[in-house]
Order: structure tokens, then sequence, then C-alpha cells
């Protein structure tokens, strides 16, 4: 190799040098602002709270609250992961995503192995049934009938507590609709909001949902124990609930009024 080669080769070698020092340096600054880029679960078959469209984004209720959340104010910077509902509370007690939003429900028995943000979405369970069936009108007419829910979630629990219910549990909620519409099952119970929303909007067509709530319930966000970022969720929430920002998005999905939040879970 000729002198001035040599010389050229350690021109570019230190310059190359100092774009990695400059780059460390960068991503350096950027943890160093306080911004924390979360890795948050969602089951986008839960219709309207988190849909993936035809080319693949994400939308709904939760997925703009969650995007409103990550602001320089709260620190939080939102990566989205799918995955199915049924696994997602042994996912975050196995720590491999930082957080979750699925319309999941705070429930006591799922408090004891994962965290919850204050509540940030009133909810409830219903019965839907097919339009002509008039029979089924309330938890005592469900007695003996066959129930479609699914895996894991709030409904299933309640189906259990059902007398001599045959129970059949499907994996997402257009599954257990079409069950119902083949006359395989009686009646659906499942996530009031998100069946009403479906009818609504023409995509649930020859189902009803009978008229009261058989529970209330509430959303949180979902966090492994001792999360530390829960805090910020939290505020972040609460600032969303007072700037009008929380209503917006309410009346984007659901074009109603938001009902009163409490601050905690019970
Ligand atoms: N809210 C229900 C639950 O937590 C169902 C949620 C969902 O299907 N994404 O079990």
């Amino acid at each position: 190799m000729t002198k001035a080669k040599l010389k050229w080769r350690q021109l570019i070698l230190s310059l190359g040098c100092l774009l990695l020092l400059l780059a460390c340096n960068n991503s350096y600054q950027t943890t160093n602002s306080g911004i924390q880029t979360l890795k948050v679960a969602t089951d986008p078959t839960f219709i309207p709270f988190e849909i993936q469209t035809t080319s693949g984004n994400l939308e709904g209720f939760d997925i703009d609250l969650m995007k409103a959340l990550a602001q320089p104010a709260t620190g939080i910077a939102v990566k989205f992961e799918s995955l199915p509902f049924d696994g997602m509370i042994s996912t975050l007690q196995a720590k491999r995503v930082d957080a979750a939003i699925s319309g999941i429900t705070i429930t006591a028995e799922r408090l004891k192995t994962i965290a919850f943000s204050r509540p940030y979405f009133k909810a409830g369970l219903a019965i839907a049934v097919r339009e002509d069936n008039q029979n089924i009108k309330d938890f005592n007419s469900l007695k003996g009938k066959k129930i479609a829910v699914q895996i894991g979630s709030t409904g299933a629990d309640f189906a259990k507590t059902i007398p001599n219910a045959k129970i059949s549990t499907f994996n997402s909620g257009p599954e257990f609709f079409q069950d119902l519409l083949n006359g395989n099952v009686d009646a659906v119970v499942s996530d009031a909001f998100a069946t009403l929303y479906a009818i609504k909007n023409g995509k649930l067509k020859g189902i009803r949902v009978v008229a009261d709530l058989l529970t209330e319930e509430y959303y949180g966000i979902a966090a492994p124990k001792d999360s530390p970022h829960l805090d910020a969720i939290n505020k972040g929430i609460a600032t969303l609930l007072s700037n009008g920002t929380y209503k917006q998005i309410y009346q984007k999905w659901f074009n109603a009024e938001p009902p009163q939040l409490p601050d905690s879970w019970q």
C-alpha cells in the first residue's frame, strides 16, 4: 500500500469512528431525555377497541388512547405488538412486553398476577342472541343453554356460573358470532360495547343484544407487577381525562358522551 493510500484509509477509518461516536452519543441523549419506548401488546380482533386495517395498520379506541398517552410529557413512546388475547396475561407475567391494552377487564383474579392502570373505560358483559330468539331474556333464561364465549375472557368466567350451561370456547369474537348465526349455540356472553358496535355498523346481521348488562366492568391498561411505567401511564390517563382528549376519542368511536370513571378500581 502506498503512503497516500494509507493516509486515506486512516482518514476514512477515523471519520467512521467519529460518526459511530456521534451516533452513540445521540442514542444516549434520547434515553437521557427520559423517553422510554414501551412494547405494548394488543389483540386486534376486539373491534372497535383494536382493529387491524387491510393495510396492516392498527386503529381503534385503545390504539388512539395509547397513542395519545405516548407524548413527550408522559415520557412514553409506544411500539405495538399483536398477540392473541388468551396469552396476554402470561406474556405480561413473563415480562415479555411492558404493557397491554386490549379491552382488558380489571379483575381481582388478574390482579393476583399482573398490575393494572386506573380504569380507562366503563364496560360490561351482555348476552347476544339471534334476532328471532324470544326465550333468552336474562341470566335465568341462560340455564342449560348452549353458550359461546371467548377463551380466557371475563365472558368465559361468567358463563361458568350459569347452571348446566354447555359452553363452547372460541379464540375471538367474529368466530363465536358465526356459531350463533349458524344455530350451533343459543347465546354468546361477551363485552357489550364490542357487540353493540358491530350490530350498529351492520357487521352483525341477525343478532341482537339482550337489553340489561350482566356485569359492570372497567378496562385497564395491564402491566407486569411492579412495572416502573404504571405511574407515568396513570398520570397520562388523568391528563387525557382532564384536557378533553379522552372525551374526543370516546366520541369518535362511540358517538356518545363518556360516563364518569372512578380514580381507582374498587
Ligand atoms: N373484556 C374482556 C376481558 O377482559 C374481553 C377482552 C377482549 O376480548 N379483548 O376478558
